[in-house]
């Protein structure tokens, strides 16, 4: 089967040779291809995203550009009296689970030949592929909110990408990151299919730690959904390949201060209503108008899945308790576990359930422990 880039709206579809990363039309474009799934030889290589090759969309081998990341540890832990286990995802190079969208987006960019790039984000995205780029020995611009954690900043720099710190929202963030991508190439790790491509693999990861069967649950924290719409698809395919037998219900997590996804779940509509942003500790997350927010929303959907929205006392509550038991997180990921108790304490849904901690303690110090 060929692979194709399929748009989302139009239905129009590209050959993956040429660099693009939206549809002529404007809308969101999708990957499309047929992976394969070789469990003896997969089990037989190294621990690492790699391990899953036949599904990875990148043609030579030479092109992957790689610290050797992935398969990170699947932790048990006791929340609101049932077991849940944790993907440790903050456990990658970069320090977050987006290590696994831009190891692939990056790998497609060298690929292509291409050897400037621009790209937005609230701050762990944009180390992610500042990281990869560095090791790719491509140039970047990363553009981040003024309000981004000095930490994240810091990593941007150190890897050799230019910083531009807008002020204004991440919205407006991500509006001078495409001005700037007029004449250079947008990495963008919410509108680049490849990227979803990459989180697909914490399905494959989940799966096969688990005896190759799929998780009853999957509860995390979603601003832009490309871990859990790249779950999602990750699951869809090793369903496909009759690999597991059931796709997990999905639990999508926000912060109640910016939850646009939690008020289009709770009105029943496939629409993203304008909301306003409050503050919240969880600025990964912090996504008012999700680019992908249709396709998250049916996700959920049609796995009998739901919305949860936690406040900034949960958030903060689980980040010590979290921390408490060694598990040093951003406040991001706190957001997820408090979710994941939340949603457990008032719901018995079918196991294993599987959470994830998405971000390193690191990229945001809690200011209450400064010394
Ligand atoms: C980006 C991010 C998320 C959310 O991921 P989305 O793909 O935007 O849903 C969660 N946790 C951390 C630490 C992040 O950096
Ligand atoms: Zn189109």
């Amino acid at each position: 089967v060929a692979k194709r880039l399929v748009c989302s709206s139009c239905r129009k579809s590209y050959a993956v040779r040429e660099p693009r990363w939206r549809c002529q039309c404007g809308s969101l474009l999708d990957l499309e291809f047929l992976p394969r799934f070789d469990l003896l030889k997969i089990e037989d290589r190294p621990p690492s995203i790699w391990r899953y090759r036949e599904a990875l969309p990148i043609e030579e081998d030479g092109n992957i550009v790689s610290f050797g990341e992935g398969f990170t540890p699947l932790q048990r832990l006791t929340v609101a009296g049932k077991e849940v286990l944790f993907k440790l995802d903050y456990l990658f190079p970069s320090g977050s689970f987006k290590d696994r969208g831009a190891a692939l987006l990056v790998s497609k960019l060298k690929e292509w030949g291409i050897r400037q790039v621009v790209e937005d984000s609230s701050g762990n995205a944009g180390s992610s592929i500042a990281t990869y780029c560095a090791r790719a020995g491509i140039e970047c611009r990363i553009f981040v909110p003024r309000s981004t954690s000095a930490a994240k900043c810091s990593q941007i720099l150190a890897c050799g990408a230019q910083l531009h710190r807008v002020d204004g929202s991440r919205e407006d963030t991500e509006q001078a990151a495409l001005a700037a991508a007029e004449d250079t190439f947008y990495a963008s790790h919410v509108w680049n299919p490849f990227f979803l491509q990459g989180t697909r693999t914490f399905a494959f990861e989940v799966c096969e730690q688990l005896g190759w069967r799929a998780p009853g649950t999957l509860a995390a924290a979603v601003g832009n959904g490309s871990l859990l719409l790249g779950a999602y698809i990750g699951f869809q395919e090793l369903m496909q390949a009759r690999i597991i037998d059931r796709i997990p219900r999905l639990v999508a997590v926000q912060a109640q201060a910016c939850a646009p996804l939690v008020h289009a779940f709770d009105k029943g509509t496939s629409d993203i209503p304008p909301i306003q942003k409050q503050e919240t500790l969880a600025e990964g997350i912090a996504v008012a108008a999700p680019r992908r927010g249709r396709q998250i929303l049916e996700a959920v959907r049609r796995t009998g899945g739901c919305f949860i929205a936690v406040t900034e006392a949960e958030i903060q509550e689980s980040l010590m308790e979290m921390g408490s038991g060694g598990f040093y997180i951003e406040p991001t990921s706190a957001a997820a576990a408090a979710g994941v108790k939340k949603f457990l304490l008032h719901h018995t849904p079918p196991g294993p359930v599987v959470s994830t901690l998405t971000g390193h303690g690191l990229k945001a110090p809690p200011r209450q422990f400064a010394p």
